[in-house]
């Protein structure tokens, strides 16, 4: 027994000297990633889900590796959140997002807004505020084409400095929503302060409707509170048709999910609206 504790022990400390160092060449191939243009957006989008119209594309980050191939940002956010790496990679999409968003509407496209993932550790810099003014002078967008999605976790951090700080780019016209909501320490009082323009339904939420009765009664809870407060609410991770018309008798205001679409290029994006249009 003690023969095999020992073992197992030196099987964890080698399993964790691995996992320091992949952590580390992993940091170390991002940082060279941003500046090899490695980066690409896609965009899933977002519908009204009584008139179906597109009312706007969520924007997520993927990274081509040259060696490793596609690497998804639950891979990549955490140790670029942990790094610091999150503040430029974070400028990047936020500039990128800005300057296809103005691409789109050069060519008559009409999207409402895109909406931009934002981490605490890029809200908490004083000069996040300056970057996205930056970003919006810089592509010619009106601020109520920019939405950023910030998480409940982010706003109560150091929910004073978030409060000042939000306040500053909500001056700006840009919309706030509140994404995985319900899955944080959720607190009444934080909507009341920072009053988001919407709540994003966490798909751990959507996932087993309608036949979850609990899930069922959650979803139903927050899409009331959030009529109530005047704040229009956004389902993630729809995938039947069956969860979009529960969704839509419960008075849930949009849906995101592989039903209507999955994150997909630019040009995809805009060969939709195009289709609209004509
Ligand atoms: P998120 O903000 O909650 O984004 C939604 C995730 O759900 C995306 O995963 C999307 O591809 C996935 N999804 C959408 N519809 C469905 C569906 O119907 N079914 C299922 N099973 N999944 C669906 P993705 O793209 O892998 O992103 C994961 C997370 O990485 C995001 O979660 C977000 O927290 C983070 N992330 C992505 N891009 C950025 C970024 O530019 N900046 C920051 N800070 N975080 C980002
Ligand atoms: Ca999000
Ligand atoms: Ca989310
Ligand atoms: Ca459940």
């Amino acid at each position: 027994a003690k023969a095999h504790g020992r073992n197992t022990f030196r099987f964890y400390t080698r399993e964790m000297n691995t996992q320091v160092a992949d952590r580390l060449q992993l940091e170390n191939r991002l940082r060279r990633a941003l500046e090899q243009d490695e980066l690409f957006l896609l965009f899933q989008p977002q519908h009204d889900i009584n008139s179906q119209a597109l009312i706007g594309c969520e924007v997520l980050l993927r990274w081509q590796d040259p060696t490793e191939g596609l690497i998804m940002p639950s891979r990549f956010i955490p140790i670029a959140e942990d790094s610091g790496l999150i503040v430029p990679l974070g400028r990047w999409v936020l500039r990128e997002a800005c300057l296809q968003m103005a691409r789109w509407r050069a060519q008559g496209l009409q999207l409402p807004k895109i909406a931009v993932n934002v981490s605490a550790r890029q809200l908490a810099r004083l000069d996040f505020t300056d970057e996205v003014r930056d970003a919006l002078q810089e592509s010619g967008l009106p601020g109520h084409c920019l939405e950023i999605e910030v998480t409940e976790s982010t706003l109560m951090e150091d929910a004073d400095l978030a409060s000042r700080q939000l306040a500053i780019i909500k001056a700006m016209g840009v919309r706030l929503s509140v994404d995985d909501f319900g899955t944080g320490y959720s607190s009444l009082a934080y909507l009341k302060r920072f009053a988001p323009d919407t709540i994003k339904i966490d798909r751990s939420f959507v996932s087993d409707l309608p036949g979850d009765s609990e899930d069922a009664a959650i979803v139903s809870a927050i899409i009331h509170l959030a009529r109530a407060l005047g704040m229009s609410t956004l389902a993630e991770g729809v995938e039947t048709m069956e969860q979009c018309d529960f969704l839509r008798q419960l008075g849930c205001s949009g849906i995101q999910g592989y039903l209507l679409g999955k994150p997909q290029d630019a040009n995809s994006i805009a060969r939709q609206l195009g289709e609209l249009v004509s």
